[in-house]
């Protein structure tokens, strides 16, 4: 297995070889071919980056031990911090909802910070030990599913619909989660991972040596830009295999059985593995989930004269009669529209990869990462539910409980969320030029 030098890469979303320039500082490099961000120079990076983690830390901390709001009405007060809402749902029997609410808001953000902030520490000594490259994989994976801002909005929205009924007064929590929103985001944005990489130990014990051995040759100018054939070399067909994990380069001696990375230890694969037929069943299983998800009720409010059961469509109609329509609009379209949007762009990807569509790979791939993107904030609604469940609790005058509706809802969110992650995008790149995709289109 050799290593390759780190100024050449194969494109994670397109599998172009491609050579990195020496970047400028705060210059970044692109995929000449789908657009994707390979490289990024940034200075200070890591001093930066511990700077703002140690500040997260801070707004983390009292994000979660001061009341997110509170609420006043006929006499009665009630407060809730990001914890309060989760037990409240576990109380009144929705705890996978309770579980996966406490997961995004709460332990996501603390593990994504608190590993950040101890692979920060622990690369200040070279070579950093290996576990750090552990740790920084843990930190990658989490991040999508850190769904702060997305319960900022839920949080929102819920003191829209509850301002009817009682007096809401935000709370220091919630000026808290907005700084700690803010912080992330710049940490994501400073934070050079490259940088961290080159410091860590290799797994293989010899890795780094191996670059500069004998043994390894550097592939002359042409062998990785393609000239002739530009936008064509791609690692799969140069017997090259890029690891997700930490983005290193590698020639196994073993194409199909390429093994562990030499310098994170994380197996290697060619393509993410029955990439098509599992996201058609996380797929096939969320537009299940769709359907009652979006005919039961998600949340029930009772009072001493009626009791009414709202559905995701009846509460943005609430929302629209109450005069804020703009949130009405948002929560139409995060609730109703993404999550449709998703199924059917993915469910297009898959058809198009299957029958071996050769047009459009780059508005396909576009719309695979705008699938990406916008996947987590469907989760707007769970996080209403959440908040507005734990305020509005005041028997027996008027209290507000989850309906069955929103765990078939956070189900959807989820396996459209797992879908998007089990799809290869370097599929919608793979040509008919490859030896076993010789035949022409199936469809
Ligand atoms: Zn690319
Ligand atoms: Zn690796």
């Amino acid at each position: 297995m050799i290593p390759f030098p780190e100024s050449i890469i194969a494109c994670p979303d397109c599998d172009l070889l491609q050579r990195i320039p020496t970047l400028t500082p705060g210059g970044t490099a692109s995929c000449l071919r789908c657009g994707h961000t390979l490289a990024s120079s940034k200075p200070d990076s890591l001093d930066r980056t511990l700077a703002l983690t140690v500040a997260a830390l801070i707004a983390l901390i009292i994000a979660n031990v001061m009341p997110l709001m509170g609420l006043s009405a006929v006499g009665r007060q009630a407060v809730t911090t990001i914890l309060g809402g989760v037990l409240k749902l576990w109380q009144q029997g929705h705890q996978i909802t309770a579980v996966l609410v406490a997961f995004c808001t709460v332990v996501a953000p603390t593990v994504h910070i608190g590993f950040t902030l101890t692979v920060l520490l622990a690369v200040r000594q070279t070579p950093a030990p290996i576990w750090v490259g552990t740790l920084l994989r843990m930190a990658d994976f989490n991040q999508p599913w850190a769904m702060l801002e997305v319960m900022m909005l839920g949080i929102l929205v819920a003191l829209i619909k509850i301002a009817d009924l009682a007096t809401v007064i935000p709370g220091i929590g919630m000026f808290a989660v907005g700084a700690l929103i803010m912080f992330i985001a710049a940490m994501t944005v400073s934070f050079d991972k490259h940088q961290v990489w080159s410091q860590i130990r290799w797994v293989d014990g010899e890795g780094q040596q191996l670059t500069s051995s004998p043994e390894f040759k550097e592939p002359a100018e042409g062998e990785v830009e393609g000239k002739e054939t530009p936008g064509e070399l791609t690692g799969i067909k140069m017997g090259l295999v890029l690891c997700e994990g930490c983005g290193l380069l590698t020639k196994p001696t073993d194409l199909e059985k390429p093994g562990y990375c030499p310098r994170c230890g994380q197996e290697l694969e060619l393509r993410r593995p029955n990439s098509i037929q599992r996201t058609w069943a996380l797929l096939i299983a969320a537009s299940i989930c769709y359907i009652p998800a979006n005919l039961l009720p998600v949340m029930s409010t009772t009072t001493p004269t009626y009791a009414e059961k709202d559905t995701i469509m009846s509460g943005v109609v609430l929302l629209y009669v109450h005069g804020s329509w703009p949130l009405a609009l948002i929560v139409f379209v995060a609730s109703v529209v993404i999550p449709m949007a998703k199924i059917v762009a993915l469910a297009y990807l898959l058809i198009s990869v299957q029958c071996r569509f050769m047009r459009s790979k780059e508005e396909r791939i576009r719309l695979y990462r705008l699938v990406e993107i916008v996947g987590r904030w469907s989760m707007l609604d769970v996080f209403v539910v959440t908040f507005v469940v734990a305020l509005v609790q005041l028997q027996p005058l008027m209290s507000v409980g989850p309906g069955t509706g929103v765990v078939f809802f956070a189900a959807v969110v989820v396996l459209t969320m797992l879908a998007a992650e089990t799809f290869d995008p370097r599929l919608i790149w793979d040509s008919r030029n490859n030896k076993e995709e010789q035949n022409d289109e199936i469809c």
